[in-house]
C-alpha cells in the first residue's frame, strides 16, 4: 500500500465501487403490496436469487419474481430471506397485518355432512390428499400477474373467508374461500390464465371440483360444480369457462365456492390482486 500521502488510487476505485454498490443496489428486494392476514403480496428479487419466508423456500421465476402469502392466523412479522447468485444474501422483516374474522352458523346440514361417519373418513383422506397433491404443482411462471377476475358473473356474495363455522352448532374450521352464490347452470370461469391441476368429479365436501395452478405457488379451487369442462393438464385463458355452478357435496343452494392458496396457505379470494368482474 502507499505512504503517508493518502489513500491510492484503487483504494479509491475501490471505495467509489463500495459507495455505488451501497447506495444504488441493482438488485435490491422490491415488495409490492401491504402483507395482511389471508393476502398475498408481488416480490421481485435479483434473477437468480433464491427466497425464503419464514425459512421456508419461495418459488421464483426466472425474473426474480415471487410471491409471498399469509393464512388467516399468520403471525404479525414475517421474514424474508434473499440469498442471490452472487453469495450475497438481505433478510427483510415484513409487518403483517391483523383481521377480523365472522361468526358464521349454518343450521339444518344433514348430520352426516357436520360429522363423517367412519364410513367416510378414508374417502375423505383420498379427496385431501389430491388436493395437497395438486397443489404441489408448482410453475414458474406469472401468468396472473395481470390480475385476478370473479370466476362468476353477477354472482351474490354469500360467505366470505375465514368465518369460523358453526355446522348445526358444532364449531368447524373456518371457511376457506368466498362463496358466490348464482343460479344453477352459470359458468364458471378461470380467474386468471393457468394450467388445470385437479378435476375431481365427487368429493365428499366439495362435489364436483377444479383446480387451477396459475404459477409461483398460488392456485385457485372451484367447487360444488353441476358440469366440469375441463381436464387435468389442460391450459386455461384466463375468463375461459371451466364448469357449470352446482351444489355438488355439501352445498345447502347453488354456489361458487371459490378458493385461493398458496403454496399449502389458504388465501382470501377477495385479496387476490386487481380482481374484477368478468
Ligand atoms: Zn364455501
Amino acid at each position: 500500500m502507499g505512504g503517508a500521502e493518502g489513500p491510492s488510487p484503487s483504494a479509491i476505485f475501490l471505495f467509489f465501487l463500495f459507495t455505488l454498490f451501497f447506495a444504488f443496489p441493482a438488485q435490491a428486494l422490491e415488495i409490492t403490496g401491504q402483507p395482511q392476514q389471508g393476502g398475498l403480496v408481488l416480490g421481485r428479487a435479483a434473477a437468480g436469487a433464491r427466497v425464503f419466508l419464514d425459512g421456508e423456500a419461495v418459488p421464483v421465476d426466472g425474473e426474480g419474481r415471487f410471491v409471498l402469502g399469509f393464512g388467516r392466523d399468520a403471525g404479525a412479522r414475517a421474514e424474508v430471506r434473499v440469498e442471490r447468485a452472487d453469495g450475497s444474501a438481505e433478510v427483510v422483516a415484513l409487518e403483517v397485518r391483523p383481521r377480523d374474522w365472522q361468526v358464521q352458523r349454518i343450521d339444518g346440514l344433514p348430520e352426516e355432512k357436520v360429522t363423517p361417519p367412519k364410513a367416510l373418513l378414508e374417502r375423505i383422506a383420498a379427496d385431501n390428499r389430491a388436493v395437497a397433491e395438486a397443489r404441489r404443482s408448482r410453475r414458474a411462471l406469472a401468468e396472473f400477474l395481470g390480475g385476478f377476475r370473479l370466476p362468476v358473473a353477477g354472482a351474490r356474495v354469500s360467505g366470505v373467508f375465514g368465518s369460523q363455522r358453526i355446522l348445526n352448532g358444532e364449531p368447524r374450521a373456518p371457511h376457506s374461500g368466498l362463496d358466490l352464490a348464482a343460479p344453477e347452470g352459470t359458468p364458471v370461469v378461470a380467474a386468471a390464465a393457468g394450467v388445470v391441476s385437479l378435476a375431481h368429479p365427487d368429493m365428499f365436501y366439495t362435489g364436483m371440483t377444479v383446480m387451477v395452478d396459475h404459477g409461483l405457488g398460488v392456485q385457485t379451487v372451484y367447487a360444488h360444480l353441476s358440469r366440469i369442462d375441463v381436464t387435468v393438464g389442460q391450459r386455461l385463458a384466463a375468463g375461459e369457462t371451466l364448469g357449470l355452478v352446482g351444489a355438488t357435496g355439501r352445498a345447502t343452494g347453488p354456489h361458487l365456492h371459490w378458493g385461493a392458496s398458496w403454496l399449502d396457505r389458504r388465501l382470501d379470494p377477495e385479496s387476490l390482486p386487481g380482481l374484477m368482474q368478468p
